[in-house]
């Protein structure tokens, strides 16, 4: 590869269900690496396999890579130099390069059943061998393969391997070696289906290997940066490249992220759907900059000159990521999903970004979450007072899903006095403090900003000489009837005058009733 070719790097999911965060981490590596180079990221729908493969699948995960904000240059949807990018409209591209191996003798057609096929590969595994093709159609006569076929008998074509070692020089796994024998004569289209388009004459839907070979070849990628459960994979295409005469891109095969119990991640063990993830209040920014530590680390000498604007050496913002971002720092060892993690930084991320962009984001959990005293107390009030609720709230909480419930104490100006409340107050002799607080605020001046609410609070303090918890809570419980809760010198300017009065009134009342 021309180590001054503009980077050229793919995403290639097969659309056979939502975008799960293993996805994601392979589309993030990709898109980082792309954005760190000035380069291009392609994404290729690769739905060769049409048992598996539903347009419906392909709608769901385009449409939640649009909502993690990764932007693909080329796609089936924005198209490209190299269109179409859904292999499925690629097909004669792929039969003109199946006929080229047949012309070449680089490929066959193989009349074995594919029952045949898994009995033997059963055999050989019981045997301790490595299931490789037989060759039992690798020399049959061309009349004889032209006869059966005129008959109408069908055949998938194999690609004969070349029985010796090959070497690949992985950018994260260092030296592979595929050693003589262990690949077989591995097939590059099924034979062709009743129910399935033909791309040449007699030749069946072609398979991934193949597939993935032509386009990225055709496509001009540079690199190929995709899990290692494909590092098998790499064997027969490295093959085919050989074959074809492709330029080989540099290949970085990432390790594997394994769930909390160390095992493969599954949807068990945590792997799930990045919109699942979404849809239980994770911010997006908090699951990408989480899933590209799985496996990455910038590396050391980077880490010192890292600023971080967040503070803290794992909180990257997505400009950081692009420019700490490097192959170099991608990890051999496998990497375990830890969810604790993921939920500490979700929590940082509720602090860090702006508070708009916390309460638009919140917003469709307080449209549809249950509780009907807040979905109505919503309908009276300004965005700009949502936002400032939303901002007083996000601080204490981890998850965009937690603010409902937390904004409840917004909603309610007759509040019950909770038994901890009651207990706080009666054994805190703190009854003067509400009365205060009562007194206070029915004679200041509207609006109670929040300097004028922190002196009121302050010549309470004084007047009565209580401080800290003493002062503060027994305020909270006058205005909320509850012990935790937001700020009061924040809350207090959003409630406005009347309704503390009330609220104070409701708990006062319930204080002194028995
Ligand atoms: N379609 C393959 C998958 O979804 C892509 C593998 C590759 O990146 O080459 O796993």
């Amino acid at each position: 590869m021309n180590p001054n070719a503009p980077v050229r790097v793919r995403y290639a999911p097969s659309p056979t269900g939502y975008l799960h965060v293993g996805g994601v981490r392979t589309l993030l590596f990709n898109y980082l690496y792309a954005r760190k180079h000035g380069g291009t990221l392609i994404l290729r729908i690769e739905d060769t396999d049409q048992a598996r493969s539903t347009p419906e699948h392909e709608r769901m995960l385009l449409g939640d890579v649009v909502e993690l904000g990764i932007e693909a240059e080329e796609s089936p949807g924005k198209g490209g130099p190299h269109a179409p990018y859904r292999q499925s409209e690629r097909l004669p591209i792929y039969g003109r390069y199946v006929q080229q191996l047949l012309d070449s003798g680089k490929a066959y057609h193989c009349f074995c059943p594919a029952e045949m096929i898994a009995e033997k590969r059963e055999a050989a595994l019981k045997l301790g061998r490595t299931p490789v093709y037989d060759g039992t159609c690798a020399h049959l006569p061309q009349e004889l393969v032209s006869r059966r076929l005129s008959a109408g008998e069908k055949a998938g074509i194999r690609f004969r391997a070349p029985n010796r070692s090959y070497l690949l020089e992985d950018a994260v796994r260092g030296q592979v070696e595929f050693k003589a024998g262990t690949v077989g004569d591995f097939l590059i289209t099924r034979s062709p289906q009743p129910h399935e388009k033909e791309i040449g004459t007699g030749i069946g839907m072609p398979v991934y290997n193949f597939c993935c070979v032509i386009d990225d070849a055709l496509m001009g990628m540079t690199h190929v940066i995709r899990g290692e459960d494909h590092l098998s994979n790499t064997a027969r295409q490295l093959m085919l490249y050989e074959a074809f005469g492709f330029k080989l891109p540099v290949f970085a095969h990432t390790a594997m992220v394994l769930g909390s119990d160390r095992q493969k991640l599954s949807k068990r063990n945590g792997d799930s759907a990045a919109r699942d993830y979404l849809e239980q209040g994770y911010l997006k920014e908090a699951l990408l900059n989480f899933l590209t530590f799985l496996g990455w680390n910038p590396k050391l000498e980077q880490k010192e000159s890292l600023k971080p604007r967040s503070g803290h050496a794992e909180i990257l913002f997505m400009d950081e990521l692009i420019a700490a971002f490097d192959l170099t720092g991608l990890q051999k060892a496998p990497a375990v999903f830890d969810l604790d993690k993921l939920k500490w930084m979700n929590a940082q991320y509720m602090k860090l970004l702006p508070a708009e962009t916390i309460a638009s984001r919140a917003r469709p959990f307080f449209e549809k979450c249950d509780l009907p005293e807040v979905r109505e107390g919503l309908k009276g009030v300004s965005e700009e007072w949502f936002v400032r609720m939303v901002d007083l709230l996000r601080v204490d909480h981890g998850l965009l899903s937690d603010l409902p419930l937390a904004s409840k104490v917004f909603f309610n100006d007759e509040p019950e006095l909770s038994v901890e409340a009651r207990l706080a107050v009666v054994e805190g002799n703190s009854v003067p403090v509400v009365t205060a607080l009562k007194n206070a605020i029915e004679s200041a001046a509207e609006p109670v900003t929040q300097e004028a609410f922190e002196a009121i609070q302050k010549q309470i303090g004084t007047q009565l000489n209580v401080k800290g918890k003493a002062l503060f809570i027994p305020i909270r419980v006058a205005l909320t009837g509850q012990v935790h809760g937001p700020e009061m010198k924040k809350a207090v300017p959003l409630l406005g005058k009347s309704r503390a009065l009330s609220r104070i009134r409701a708990v006062e009342k319930q204080l002194h009733a028995v």
